[in-house]
């Protein structure tokens, strides 16, 4: 294994990659998984193995959650400032390594380079933002109605905090968590995504060359999530869960979680509805649909999944899409021009497939692409299906693919019908340029975010979060820093 370094600057992925330690990081240390097993990490657009990773267990997962629980008592009390003031520095590492961080993300998620970058830039965001944070939390006093009484409230650390993140944004969904519980003096055990853990690495050699104290942050990465995560959730030393994934394991966990009443947050799947009125401004909705849309091959929870548009403009507007579709170029990630790498493995093509052919079979015409390109690597062709029947399976999962499904719609109230028909009310998106009826569909969608003539709502600044199965709690923003802060009251007679 080799020793915590700095990354080198300007080198090829797969050297970069040898820098990273793919060990455990338990109590300030790299080590082995007591088994000594590792797992393979591999780049889904060529099939290569790029790293061997140690396969965290049950042991190891207990000495990272002890390790947590020794440190919380110094870490909660330490000044808010110099915790601000590792985040700082923390963001000024990642952003100074952004080209090789992002050759990094590519190389094992497989979304291409600029988009890897950024998403550097994006999670660095969240150490700056909630640096700033973690001078700020304040906490209340008034005088009881009686005059009687003081009453102080003041806010402390939660505890130590449970950390599972997913691979699709491997660095940002755990920089989102990282930060805020680093600013409220929580600790921390993270298991990263099995497919993609090699990113999450490499962000603790900048978390420690930032200044972080050992115990803090104790990352275990496993084949076996269950194996690792379920023993942390029935420690007792935890007192708080964080979760980005799916809606089925975000169940499970909040059922682990009841068994110590531990706090939860809850960022789970989406099935966003894009709206595109009869006055919108087409091209405009469709600049947005291609990021909404196209953003990580489609492989995010807040990607487009179901696009409703106003059945006088639907084919116009599918017919605009698909030629921008067509102009995208598939391929590596790594290479020069593409726009569209691989989906993250072949379990996730053959979905989508499924979805496509689901689709067609229930009447959907195939505008542009509809099946997988050739040749090694998960490739799946950028696709719009036209006169997609409501009842198609696609509309009722997240697709996770480049695959823009068009659903005409005749009336303001069947469209806002037809969004809400879902488990789900992560985020949506709304074409118009009538703002009455921005404001009449803004507040009857059942989302927790909308993009209002815009394709893209992830923003540092701004609560992430959704309603419904969509989750609990929010990321970012000024409410970010809440999910990792208890409240305590101190009566006090005057
Ligand atoms: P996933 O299968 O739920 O996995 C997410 C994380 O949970 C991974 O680290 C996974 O480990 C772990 N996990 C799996 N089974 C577990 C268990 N039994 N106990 C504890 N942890 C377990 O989701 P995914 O496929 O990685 O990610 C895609 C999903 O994430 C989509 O539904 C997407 O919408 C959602 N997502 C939501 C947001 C948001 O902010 N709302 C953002 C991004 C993604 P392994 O990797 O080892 O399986």
């Amino acid at each position: 294994m080799t020793p915590t370094a700095t990354l080198p600057v300007a080198l090829d992925a797969a050297t970069i990659i040898a820098t990273i330690n793919t060990g455990l990081f338990i109590d300030g240390a790299w080590r082995p998984a007591l088994s000594g097993a590792t797992f393979a990490v591999e780049n889904p657009a060529t099939s290569v193995v790029l790293a061997h990773v140690a396969d965290g267990g049950p042991a190891d997962a207990d000495l990272a959650i002890q390790a947590a629980g020794r440190a919380q008592k110094a870490w909660g009390k330490t000044s808010p400032r110099s915790r601000s003031e590792i985040l700082r520095r923390a963001y000024d590492l990642l952003m100074s390594r952004q080209e090789e961080l992002a050759l990094v993300i590519t190389s094992e998620m497989g979304k291409p380079l600029a988009d890897a970058r950024g998403e550097v830039a994006y999670a660095a965001e969240f150490f700056r933002w909630f640096s700033e944070e973690a001078v700020r939390v304040g906490g209340d006093h008034t005088i009881t109605g009686d005059g009687k009484h003081r009453i102080l409230v003041t806010r402390e650390p939660v505890g130590p905090c449970v950390l599972v993140t997913p691979w699709n944004f491997p660095l940002a969904m755990g920089t989102r968590k990282i930060g805020p519980a680093i600013a409220a003096g929580c600790t921390i055990v993270f298991k990263p995504a099995e497919l993609t853990p090699l990113t999450s690495l490499a962000l603790v050699d900048i978390l420690v060359e930032a200044g972080l104290p050992a115990g803090v942050l104790n990352v275990v990465t496993t084949s076996k999530a269950g194996s690792v995560v379920e023993p942390w959730m029935d420690s007792g030393i935890a007192r708080k869960v964080s979760f980005t994934g799916s809606t089925a394991v975000g169940k499970l966990l909040l059922e682990q979680a009841s068994r110590n009443v531990m706090r939860s947050s809850m960022e789970l799947g989406g099935n966003a509805p894009f709206i595109v009125c009869a006055d919108a401004d087409l091209d405009r909705a469709v600049d947005g649909a291609m990021v909404a849309k196209m953003r990580n091959m489609g492989e995010a929870c807040t990607a487009a999944n179901r696009m409703f548009v106003h059945r006088s403009v639907a084919t116009e507007f599918a017919a605009k899409l698909a030629q921008r579709m067509s102009e995208l170029s598939v391929g590596d990630g790594a290479a020069d021009g593409v726009n569209v790498g691989p989906l993250i493995e072949e379990k996730a093509l053959l979905k989508v497939q499924g979805l496509v052919d689901d689709a067609v079979a229930r009447g959907a015409s195939v505008v542009v692409g509809g099946s997988r390109e050739g040749g090694a690597g998960y490739f799946y062709q950028p696709t719009v299906l036209g006169n997609v029947s409501p009842d198609s399976l696609l509309m009722n999962t997240e697709i996770f693919g480049p695959v823009a499904p068009v659903v005409p719609f005749d009336t303001e109230d069947e469209a806002v019908e037809l969004a809400n028909n879902t488990p789900w009310g992560l985020v949506g998106y709304l074409y118009t340029q009538d703002i009455d009826r921005a404001f009449r569909l803004g507040e009857d969608l059942e989302v927790g975010m909308l993009g209002l003539n815009t394709g893209m709502v992830s923003n540092p600044f701004a609560p992430f979060g959704g309603v419904k199965q969509s989750g609990l709690g929010r990321e970012g923003g000024k409410l970010g820093i809440d999910e990792y802060l208890e409240y305590k009251y101190l009566a006090i007679p005057r």
